[in-house]
């Protein structure tokens, strides 16, 4: 087994980390107090081609493998960054390249690419459907050429900041179904044409991280049959083909964010002194940190693994799905020793702790719950009883 970095690997990282350096922790902390958006990182990530990363080159990306796209990510928050602002553009395009027609991605993904155009917004969860996806009531009714969309989506994340939204709709009522994970379908929808026709309201949701998340109310939207991805009633299954990537991705968000939790950590421990020796001379403060360590380093292993599999073709939903557990619960658990080494600089605003602690602590929920994770662990790869 080789587990070295090729050449280019090490260049990629040292390029993102290189971009990452031109925007401190205090650009990441001034967008946080104001809730804003990062539009000149996204700006500089997407010049410098790496939001197209995964795109093939026919399509104008550079095509590269899984591997490197999730070391674009972890290199920046590693570098105390949030690739939340600009992640999706990265995965979500990979339905519209996997199941969608020639002229869509003809029509699509070289403005993609290129950053013309940002699809960096998906529409799935509703009020009353989070986990249980296949409970979503958003409806796709087929009206001659079109479908006329009416529902309500929620904590769509970067809705205002994104030109398209890939959108699950149901287009067969659920009490008609015997198979549940059929009779829903994939559109792609004009987010700006949307709003400005009335079809499309997006209204802002605070939450405690500077996400940019939004409830979307789609009232008699118009989507012509040509921007629906794939067959008709097959959307889950499109979806589900995503989640691997997604999974592989969110996991190296929580690498980089726990990377900087262990280097923040360590360095202040070595610098703060009370009752006259450095705070991390004490176990109690030290060991946190080496365990974070240790555990950020078995999740790479295993994040490494899922990327591995899936760039060879192979299938990884364990790999990818358990790399997405224990990275993020190993990102927790240093940012809980992080702050904990830092007393109460932690909680102060200007020591970054605090940002990036909320920040990590929604990749243990969202895209996906842990609980739901382990479900799959447990009844898909052990093979035990379901529980829904
Ligand atoms: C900041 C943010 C950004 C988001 N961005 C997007 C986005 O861009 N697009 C999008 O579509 N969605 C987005 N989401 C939604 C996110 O994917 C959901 O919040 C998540 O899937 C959980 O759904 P829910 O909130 O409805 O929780 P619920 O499904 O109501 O679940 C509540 C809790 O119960 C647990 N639970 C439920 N069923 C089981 C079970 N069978 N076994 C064990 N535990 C269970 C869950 O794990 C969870 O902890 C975002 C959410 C947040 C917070």
């Amino acid at each position: 087994m080789d587990f070295s970095l090729s050449e280019d690997q090490r260049a990629i990282r040292e390029a993102v980390r290189e971009l990452c350096a031109r925007f401190p922790d205090a650009y990441w902390r001034a967008l946080d107090e104001r809730s804003e958006y990062p539009t000149d990182f996204v700006k500089a990530l997407t010049d410098a081609g790496w939001l197209g990363a995964l795109i093939p080159r026919r399509y104008g990306g550079s095509e590269l493998p899984v591997a490197d796209g999730a070391a674009i990510l972890e290199e920046i928050n590693a570098s105390g960054g949030n690739a939340a602002a600009a992640h999706a553009q990265m995965y979500t395009m990979g339905t519209v390249l996997r199941h969608g027609s020639d002229s869509q991605k003809e029509r699509y993904l070289p403005r993609i690419a290129t950053g013309e155009v940002r699809l960096q917004a998906f529409g799935v969860t509703e009020p009353d459907a989070g986990s249980e996806t296949t409970r979503i009531k958003t409806t796709a009714v087929k009206s001659g050429d079109r479908y006329v969309v009416n529902g309500q989506k929620v904590f769509i994340s970067r809705a205002q900041h994104s030109d398209l939204m890939l959108l699950l709709a149901r287009t067969t009522p659920y009490d008609d179904l015997e198979d549940k994970t059929r009779g829903l379908s994939v559109f792609i929808v004009d987010l700006r044409k949307g709003v400005e026709s009335g079809q499309v309201e997006i209204r802002p949701l605070a939450t405690m991280m500077n996400h940019h998340s939004t409830t979307i109310f789609l009232r008699d939207l118009e989507i012509p049959e040509r921007d629906r991805i794939g067959e008709e009633g097959m959307g889950f299954r499109y979806i589900i083909d995503s989640w691997n990537v997604e999974r592989i991705l969110i996991a190296s968000e929580s690498i980089g964010d726990g990377r900087w939790f262990v280097e923040r950590a360590s360095r202040y421990a070595t610098e703060r002194t009370v009752f006259g020796r450095p705070i991390g001379a004490n176990q109690g403060v030290q060991f946190p940190v080496a365990q974070a360590h240790a555990d950020l380093q078995a999740a790479t292993l295993l994040r490494d693994k899922a990327a591995w599999l899936f760039d060879r073709g192979e299938k990884c939903g364990a790999e990818a799905n358990m790399a997405k557990l224990v990275a993020s619960q190993a990102a927790w658990a240093a940012a809980n020793a992080c702050i904990d080494t830092h007393g109460g600089y932690g909680f102060a605003k200007d020591f970054d702790v605090e940002r990036k602690f909320r920040e990590t602590r929604l990749l243990m929920v969202a895209p996906i719950s842990n609980n739901l994770v382990l479900a799959y662990v447990g009844q898909h790869v052990l093979g035990m009883p379901r529980s829904y």
